[in-house]
């Protein structure tokens, strides 16, 4: 598993982060890998990811990166560091609501519908927009929004894969005009290097870092 993680952490190059995504694996391995050095790790369940947070080192930066339910925002607000899968405004009004609560600013990624799947969750381009200027516009003060999050079709086509990363990267460079955004997290153990050269500068590596995962979340 350590030659693993060192195997990615070699691919990646120096400006791209990497979020070790660690659902489903036990803290004995999550650890690990942070002996390793890392400090950035992803989970897509609140439940799982607050049992975990609870046993692990307190410097981890947690992302959740599964979809988030309004109403279990609560649990996550006082320790996440990043909220990558941020689909609807009204998940968002509530992040900021539970920011304000804590006192703390919460980082959040747009997820952005970019795969033809119709089961992905993540905002319309044109949602994700109009949420972006009304944050321009003061609304969510205790939220930051750092950048932009996608997820491409499951596919074996290469080409269907970089357009949809490719089209996300347009989407990040025309808000970035407007204020610049700083992380645009694609790609995940089958297709990061993809990713990178679409211009990803996050990554979301899990099953090639910690194995393949018992039951499919
Ligand atoms: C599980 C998951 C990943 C990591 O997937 P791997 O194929 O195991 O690397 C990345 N992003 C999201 C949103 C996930 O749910």
């Amino acid at each position: 598993m350590t030659d693993n993680y060192k195997n990615i952490l070699s691919k990646l190059p120096s400006h791209v982060e990497l979020v070790a995504v660690s659902k489903t694996h036990p803290v004995e391995m999550i650890q690990q890998i942070y002996d390793q050095g890392q400090k950035v790790f992803g989970e897509n369940k609140v439940q799982e990811l607050v049992e975990k947070q609870l046993l692990l080192p307190k410097d981890i930066q947690w992302h959740l990166i599964g979809h988030l339910q309004t109403n279990k925002v609560k649990y996550i607000a006082p320790f996440i560091n990043t909220i990558q899968s941020v689909d609807s405004e009204k998940l968002l009004e509530e992040i900021d609501k539970q920011a304000e609560k804590y006192k703390r600013k919460i980082k959040v990624l747009l997820q952005v519908k970019i795969a033809e799947e119709k089961t992905k969750f993540g905002l319309e381009i044109h949602e994700a927009k109009e949420i972006f200027q009304e944050y321009l516009n003061g609304k969510f003060p205790n939220i930051e929004i750092k950048g932009l999050m996608g997820m491409a079709t499951f596919t074996d086509d290469k080409n269907q894969v970089k357009k949809e990363f490719t089209l996300l990267k347009q989407i990040f460079d025309k808000m970035s005009l407007q204020r610049k955004l700083e992380t645009l997290s694609m790609g995940m153990s089958d297709d990061f290097p993809v990713a990178i050269e679409c211009g990803a500068n996050s990554v979301r590596v899990g099953s090639a870092i910690f194995g393949h995962r018992n039951y499919n979340l």
